[in-house]
């Protein structure tokens, strides 16, 4: 049994190897180091049930009474720890101050990207800020129905299609669960990932043991990369980063990405949070440098929770066309011959698989430079 019938029919939320009775599914990495659902027949008592978590297959939310907000956290500290405004560790306190936990991605000591549960302040640190890479959920949805059944207030963060794949599994609403997604500009390669972070660490001589990808030390809304790797801290701009360029050039994004159901205001969530691009252009006063998110409230719990946290927040109501930007529109556009770039990942070292991407990005520019005069 399978349960796509194509790449891009799955979205690697991994759902339904939670739902499973029988333990019968596994994610198992591919050629591209993404992970997909494996079914054992042997096991498998075809209850159906991870085809109804599946939220490529689900129902989504239609048009919803959305409100449009730009949001700093006034708290100066926790909006440099984080990668736009801050809204998401905001959200995070009105959780713990009524004794529930948080739900998001965090590294984990070989720096892989798994969602995890923080219940303090002190746990929240590891989930702040954005990691460009797909998180792993496993067992996430699972320990948020739990918690849920114990009448505890919980707030989960995550990715469109991951905050769907929630409400299916749990299958009807809680009046204690917060979800937060993100706009998303795709998911890339955990594998990918995993091999660049080896490589840091062999040209470092030692193990890493954090990565920032949006620090914001240059006061431009958070464009450095910087990580440290054998106790010594590097740092360099985020278009600079190698990994960041595979990312943002469209050749290591998850196939299910290019195709995606989530770039829209509509949401099957109560928050949804990302950058506020183009700030300079609606609230030119409020631009610093430091981050703004850009907050859409979906639901009436979202609307009563706005209500108990914007005195935290520095914000401005705005119009959904304030907002738009290109991932709330349409998806990410594969680069052309991603799928070839992609079969030599499995084949290459990471340093001669970044050689061939550099290439690569030079002929890309040298053919634009000469086709457009
Ligand atoms: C892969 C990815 C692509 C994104 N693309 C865009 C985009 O195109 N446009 C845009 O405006 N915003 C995008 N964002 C969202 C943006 O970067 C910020 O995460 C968002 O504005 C929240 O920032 P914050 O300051 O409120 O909170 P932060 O403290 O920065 O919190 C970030 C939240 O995101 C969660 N998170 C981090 N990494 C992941 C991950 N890999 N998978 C799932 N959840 C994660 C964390 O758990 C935390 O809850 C993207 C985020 C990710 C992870
Ligand atoms: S049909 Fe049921 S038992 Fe079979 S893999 Fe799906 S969830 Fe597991
Ligand atoms: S539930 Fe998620 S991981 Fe499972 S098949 Fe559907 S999209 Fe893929
Ligand atoms: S782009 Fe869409 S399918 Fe890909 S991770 Fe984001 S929400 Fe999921």
């Amino acid at each position: 049994m399978k349960l796509y019938e194509k790449k891009e029919a799955c979205c690697g939320c991994g759902a339904c190897g939670d739902i499973c009775p029988v333990g019968a599914i596994h994610m198992v990495s591919d050629e591209e180091g993404f992970r997909y659902p494996e079914v054992d027949g042997k096991k498998c008592i075809h209850c159906g049930r991870c085809e109804q978590v599946c939220p490529i297959k689900g129902e989504k939310a239609g048009r919803g009474e959305n409100l449009y907000f730009g949001v700093q956290a006034k708290d100066e500290a926790l909006r440099r720890a984080s990668s736009s405004g801050g809204m998401f560790p905001v959200l995070a306190e009105y959780v713990f101050r009524r004794q529930g936990v948080v739900y998001g991605a965090a590294f984990n000591e070989d720096m892989d990207v798994v969602h995890r549960e923080a219940w303090n302040q002190e746990e929240l640190e590891a989930l702040k800020k954005t990691k460009y890479v797909q998180s792993n959920p496993a067992g996430v949805y699972r320990g948020i129905q739990e918690h849920l059944k114990e009448d505890r207030w919980v707030l989960f963060c995550g990715t469109p299609c991951q905050a769907h794949a929630l409400r299916l599994f749990l299958k009807r609403p809680y009046p204690k669960l917060i979800v937060a997604d993100l706009v998303c500009y795709g998911a890339p390669s955990p594998g990918v990932w995993a091999s660049y972070v080896r490589y840091l660490e062999r040209k470092s001589g030692g193990k890493m043991t954090q990565f920032c990808f949006r620090d914001k030390r240059n006061k431009d809304n958070g464009h450095v990369c910087a990580y440290v790797a054998d106790g010594r801290e590097q740092a360099h701009s985020l278009y600079g980063d190698v990994y960041c360029r595979m990312y943002f050039s469209n050749y290591i994004i998850r196939p299910s990405c290019h195709a995606c159901r989530y770039c829209t205001v509509d949401r099957d969530s109560d928050f949804t949070i990302g950058d506020f691009w183009g700030l300079e252009k609606v609230r030119p006063d409020m631009e610093d440098g430091m981050g703004t998110s850009v907050v859409i409230l979906h639901t009436k719990a979202a609307r009563e929770i706005w209500e108990q946290v914007k005195e935290e927040l520095n914000w401005f109501a705005c119009k959904e066309e304030d907002v738009l930007q290109p991932r709330l529109k349409s998806p990410t556009e594969a680069a052309g011959g991603r799928k070839r770039f992609m079969s030599l990942y499995k084949i290459l070292p990471f340093s001669i698989f970044r050689n061939a991407f550099t290439g690569i990005m030079f002929f890309r520019d040298l053919w634009r430079r000469v086709t457009n005069g």
